[in-house]
């Protein structure tokens, strides 16, 4: 637009008024559950993406569904008014949660193991106090949605190597929700097996890909063989030139391998974006990724939660 231009100004005004009004930012209240902390932040949202405006943090109620949401009722007070102050209203609430939840009943957790919460109703509640629509939705399905965003592109995968292995996928632009039982949908999980009877997992799955790669494992792997006594003493250990370490080490990339392999034939996404805490100490899991894959680091990082719930939330 000619902002200069005065003689055509009529119409071009009208245009430029409503414009305005289609592409208005939107104000979210945005939440990203873990299982440690709860991040919560204003968000503005438009189609040209997401701005952070101000943040909140607390630690994650363990084990109690009504304390939970108390809090995140406490934690939305503050930062409404937080938003108030610089003449701001948020329409909508986005909380990108470290869970599954029901594909029919929307905000329904049917699972979030490190919570110790299942088969409870958190939309419905959190909606009843703070009277704006409200959506819940999985943590890494939320970061997928962001990356894709981001991209601007519709078909994606995200992994996210953390202290777990967390998949999310984009399919047409649509999230495709993975409940977290193997009923679910066709789409490639953390715990589906990559070695029948292999290496333990807390949910019985013994040999799946989380207990090769997942933060958490590859430490519980190296302190049964005396190498170190978590992740990242484990790649020290490599570095240097451990043998136990690099047997460790040489599984977790043949997983990767496997993983990526997979995700690219069941899901052919357009895009596998991969990210978390232990990619980061570990970049070497990227090399071995893309020798089966074209894939390519996580560009939204670790607001990516955040700002896929921001989105959902304002129906973006
Ligand atoms: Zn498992």
């Amino acid at each position: 637009m000619n902002s200069k231009s005065t003689n055509e100004g009529g119409i071009e005004g009208i245009y430029a008024g409503r414009e305005k009004r289609e592409t208005e930012p939107k104000i979210v209240l945005a939440f990203d559950v873990g299982a440690t902390n709860i991040r919560a932040s204003v968000v503005q949202v438009g189609k040209e993406g997401a701005d952070i405006l101000s943040r909140e943090q607390a630690q994650t109620p363990i084990g109690d569904a009504s304390k939970l949401l108390a809090l995140l009722v406490q934690m939305s007070s503050k930062l409404k008014l937080a938003a108030q102050k610089n003449g701001l209203t948020p329409v909508a609430v986005g909380v990108a949660f470290a869970g599954h939840f029901s594909v029919i009943e929307p905000g329904y957790l049917t699972f979030a193991g490190n919570m110790g919460l299942h088969q409870v109703n958190l939309q419905d509640p959190l909606e009843q106090e703070l009277r704006v629509p409200t959506h819940f939705i999985n943590d890494v399905s939320a970061a997928a949605y962001a990356e894709a965003h981001d991209r601007k592109i519709e078909s994606l995968a995200t992994i996210f190597v953390g202290t777990g292995i967390g998949l999310g996928f984009i399919k047409d632009g649509q999230i495709v929700e993975n409940t977290g039982d193997d009923s679910a949908l066709t789409v490639v999980r953390g715990h589906n097996i990559f070695k029948s009877g292999g290496a333990p997992c807390p949910l019985g799955c013994d040999g799946c890909f989380q207990s090769y790669l997942g933060g958490k494992a590859l430490g519980l792997r190296a302190q049964a063989a005396g190498v170190a006594s978590d992740a990242d003493g484990l790649l020290k250990a490599w570095r240097a030139g451990d043998q136990q370490a690099r047997i460790i080490i040489e599984e977790a990339f043949d997983a990767m391998r496997a993983l990526v392999k997979r995700i690219e034939v069941e899901f052919k996404p357009e895009k596998i974006a991969i990210g978390g805490t232990v990619i980061k100490n570990f970049p070497e899991l990227m090399v071995v990724a893309s020798e089966v894959a074209t894939v390519s680091e996580s560009k939204v990082g670790d607001d990516a939660p955040l700002i896929g719930a921001a989105l959902i939330g304002a129906g973006l």
